[in-house]
Formats: C-alpha cells, structure tokens, sequence
C-alpha cells in the first residue's frame, strides 16, 4: 500500500487510465463545489441552480450563479498533479485520462488524450441555434440582465453537463471503453460517489485490470484497490514519479 507498490504496478501495466475528479484541482485553487461551506458557493445549492430547468426558464438566475464560477474557472492554473500525469502521458506510461471536471487543467498541463463526460467551459453554445463560442468569446456575450446572449437571441449555456442533464453519450462510450481495456485504473482525487462514472471501477475490476485510488476521504472501492494513497494529490504523484 504504497506509492512504490504503484509505481510498480504502472511500470508492469500496458495499458493504464486514470480517472480524476474534482480533488485534483482544490491545489489550484478550485474548490470541490459539491462539498458544503466551500466559499463562493455557500449560500446556494449548486443542484438547484446549475440545473437545465433553471437555465430554461431562468437564464438570469442561472447565469448570476454560474458567471462569477464561469471567471473563477478561466484563469486556474494546473498543478503539479495535473502536470504529473501529462508527465506520464508524454513517458508512454499513460493511455489517458478520463475525469470529471470542466475547468480544462489536465490539457493545459499538456494531456493531450483527454476524455470530459461532464463537458467543459472551453466553448458555450446557443441554445436556439447551437452555434458554439470560446470561453473568452462567452464573456463577453452578457446582456443588461447578466445572461449570456447570442446574436440570435439565444441563451448560451456552457457546454458543461448540469444537473438535470444526461452525459455525453460519446463522452462516456470512450470511457467505459478506455476502463474496460484498462489493467490499471488510476483514480485521482474522486471520491467515486457520483454515477455513472462511479461504476467505471467496478468495469476496469470485471474486465482483470488493477485499481489504485489517490484520494483523500474514504470511497466505495477502498477495499478492492491494490493501491490506495489517502495524502495529498500533488504530493502522492510527485513521490509516484520519483519512483519511477
Ligand atoms: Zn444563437
């Protein structure tokens, strides 16, 4: 159970993914909005405004929480976590990495396989007519009333998955594609509590592969990990490539 035991399951695998959630990005500075008390989003639930009936029938309720969120996300940097596993990437020793969040660190980091199943502020799209627009571009689309509006008149939604919402079908495809192949998953900073991706695991442990959890906090699949690392991300990954 330890980061020498994982660093010698990476170098025995041929094919490894790994999984990330919101845990990897809190060292940039984002914090893991489905915890309680985390700051900007105190006062509201994030499940009843980021929720696709809201931006229907609200856009400007939705808007007023998700612009200030919108901003927080666009200057992060990523860590030395997410630059870790682009490491890993670029030594051949990772296939790619699937995760759940939108705030695009992992290709900033330069991963360049990249699977978002809860989408991505990269792009916003018009609702009615569904042309897409960079983040850069979105921002400065807010009308008198603080929606963002296209030029058609539109409500433009970020292209991240809300409540409410299905997943990408693609999106997910990949990634049970990816697990299911996988002989070992590496999940980084998910608690594994959130379906579907929470059953990607179980696909990766039906199929014969390995799984190894860096996370702080306990997850339904402690018990079956070959790895489980409970420090922080950043220190657990740079000790994992020390190792290597
Ligand atoms: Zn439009």
């Amino acid at each position: 159970m330890s980061v020498e035991r994982l660093a010698e399951l990476l170098r025995n695998s041929n094919r490894t993914v790994a999984l990330t959630g919101a845990g990897i990005s809190v060292p940039s500075g984002i914090p893991d909005f489905r915890s309680p008390g985390t700051g900007l989003w105190e006062k509201v639930d994030p499940m009843e405004v980021a929720h696709i009936s809201v931006f229907l029938q609200d856009p400007q309720r939705f808007w007023s929480y998700y612009r200030p969120r919108f901003g927080m996300l666009a200057d992060k940097e990523p860590n030395l976590a997410h630059r870790a596993l682009a490491e890993l990437e670029a030594r051949g020793m990772l296939d790619a990495v699937v995760t759940q969040n939108i705030d695009t660190l992992h290709r900033k980091a330069g991963s360049r396989k990249v699977i978002e199943v809860h989408g991505t502020i990269e792009t916003g799209s018009c609702w009615d007519c569904k042309t897409a627009y960079p983040l850069a571009r979105v921002a400065e689309m807010f009308d008198d009333a603080g929606v963002a509006r296209c030029g058609c008149g539109g409500a433009v939604k970020p292209d991240v998955v809300l409540f409410g919402e299905m997943l990408p079908e693609q999106a997910m495809e990949e990634a049970y594609a990816l697990c299911a192949s996988a002989d070992l998953l590496l999940c980084v900073g998910t608690s594994l509590e959130v379906y579907p991706v929470a059953g990607l695991p179980e696909v990766t442990r039906r199929a014969g592969g390995r799984l190894a959890i860096v996370t702080m906090g306990p997850t339904p699949y402690d018990a079956e990990a070959d790895v489980r690392l409970e420090g922080d991300v950043v220190e657990e990954l740079e000790a994992l490539l020390g190792a290597l």
